[in-house]
């Protein structure tokens, strides 16, 4: 590390938090809700791959409602009958707005409670939408930070340079002194490092990537 950061910037999804059970049972229950059974582990399967093509659409995914829509209509493709992808789609939007379908990581607190007391600011730079800041707050995770920012607010994505660029100025702080934790190589190592921040990958796997923690409590030593 070239310096001690002044702030440690944080992702949200993988990092801090991860959707419980699972993405593809959330699915499952609105699908069985109107009428359509389908397996947890197939929707999961399901969005993985459409997730996948959604970001490789030019301009990639935006994170707007209607991308989103688009996201829960490729998911189901012909399983979901059109008449019925509204009610569905209205439904798992506002059930990721709920506290009880994530987890937060058990190192999340004791590394945040340990972090807020020493001379470091704690932000967050996420690519989400305007439901991030009240799910962080429900999930007892907003007071922690002196700033939340949310891409879908910004209008710029990670790894964009303009969105890291965009924070660090509202932030006040210089690049060098920030250190951005979150665990996609492209958006929370690369990204960040394009654009002159410190970076690090949480890898709770234990695969021993370069450049990754195996736990948040880790970053206590490199605040100095
Ligand atoms: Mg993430």
């Amino acid at each position: 590390m070239p310096d001690f950061p002044q702030c440690i910037s944080f992702d949200v999804g993988g990092t801090l938090i991860e959707p419980w059970p699972s993405v593809g049972a959330v699915y499952a229950d609105a699908a069985r809700a109107v009428g359509i059974p389908m397996e947890d582990a197939v929707l999961n399967q399901r969005f993985a791959a459409a997730w996948v093509d959604a970001r490789k659409q030019p301009g990639g995914f935006d994170y707007s409602r209607s991308a989103w829509k688009e996201l829960v209509r490729s998911t189901f493709g012909d399983a979901l009958p059109q008449a019925l992808t509204n009610d569905v789609f209205e439904s798992i939007w506002h059930r990721f707005e709920r506290p009880d379908v994530w987890k937060v990581h058990p190192d999340v607190l004791p590394s945040l409670e340990l972090l807020r007391s020493r001379p470091v600011r704690l932000t967050v730079l996420s690519n989400w939408d305007e439901r991030l800041r009240p799910l962080l707050h429900r999930l007892g995770l907003a007071d922690f930070f002196e700033d939340i920012v949310v891409s879908g607010e910004v209008g710029r994505h990670k790894p964009d340079p303009a969105l890291f660029e965009h924070a660090a100025c509202r932030w006040a702080v210089d690049a060098r002194s920030i250190l951005h934790v979150g665990d996609s190589d492209r958006e929370d190592l690369h990204g960040p490092m394009a654009a002159g921040w410190q970076a690090i990958l949480i890898d709770r796997t234990g695969s021993k990537r370069t450049n990754s923690i195996l736990k948040l409590d880790e970053l206590i030593r490199m605040i100095g």
